[in-house]
């Protein structure tokens, strides 16, 4: 039980194949209780009601300031403390440079980097009081590689700005002992990548992947679990590659 009495916000884990799903499904196991935060009100209650009880779902747009306050402070109306807070949320589009429109860029950045910003932002007064708390934020390998597998570049340039944003606050929080890190997960099976490859483009990929094969959401699920716990407490401001060795 690595998360026992811990509070654990959770966005974009309303999805059924989702890593957010997945992270919520182990962060409970491991004893936590749960706030699954995402786009649309029944599905994050149903999804928080099937982890058991005493987790909680609620509807808020990453990207929006005031529904993000008042998700955060229905949470802490409800528990009185945040333990951890995993910045899952995210979209992505197959696009090319030349076919970004201004809409698609600002939709891409906007529910990551600034639904990264903003919910940092709601959480932090109260991991500040309680002297801890612990980040964990999605980037991508398409961060690191320059995209190439599923995201436009708009999605590459959200997600590298996740990096710089997480180490950011991680140099100006580590002294109130909030740590910030980073998750750079490689090709992954979910909703998001199915549908995007064919066949041939997959196989591709793959070769170029040490351990020959896509990763699934309980991998990146794990590496979240150990960020969030205690046993990863010396750590902050860390890239956690969660690729089967795509960058090697
Ligand atoms: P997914 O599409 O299965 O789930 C994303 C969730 O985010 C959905 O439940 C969706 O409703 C929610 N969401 C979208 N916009 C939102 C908003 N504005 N406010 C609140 N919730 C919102 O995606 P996934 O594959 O599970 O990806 C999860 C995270 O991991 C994303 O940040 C993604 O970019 C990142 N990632 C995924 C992969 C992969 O291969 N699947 C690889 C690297 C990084």
């Amino acid at each position: 039980m690595l998360l026992e009495g811990k509070i654990a916000i959770i966005t974009g884990a309303a999805s059924q194949r989702g890593i957010g799903r997945a992270m919520a499904r182990t962060f409970a196991h491991h004893g936590a209780r749960v706030v699954i935060l995402d786009l649309d009100e029944k599905a994050a209650r149903d999804a928080a009601e099937d982890l058991g009880s005493d987790h909680l779902g609620l509807a808020a747009n990453v990207a929006d300031a005031a529904q993000v306050s008042r998700a955060v402070e229905a949470v802490i109306q409800r528990y009185g403390r945040i333990d951890a807070l995993v910045n899952n949320a995210g979209i992505t589009q197959p696009l090319k440079t030349l076919e970004i429109r201004g809409s698609d860029y600002d939709k891409v950045l906007d529910v990551s980097l600034r639904g990264t910003l903003l919910m940092s932002q709601a959480v932090i007064p109260t991991m500040r009081a309680q002297k801890s708390g612990s980040i964990v934020c999605l980037s991508s390998v398409s961060a690191q590689r320059g995209g190439g597998i599923f995201g436009g570049p708009h999605y590459s340039a959200a997600k590298a700005g996740v990096l710089g944003l997480a180490r950011a606050m991680a140099r100006e929080l580590g002294p109130d002992n909030i740590r910030v890190n980073s998750l750079t997960p490689g090709l992954i099976h979910t909703d998001i990548t199915g549908g995007l490859l064919s066949d041939e483009r997959l196989n591709g990929i793959l070769a170029g992947i040490p351990l020959g094969r896509m990763g699934n959401a309980q991998e990146v699920a794990d590496a979240a679990l150990f960020l969030a716990s205690d046993l990863s407490t010396y750590l902050t401001g860390i890239t956690l590659d969660v690729n089967g060795g795509m960058l090697i």
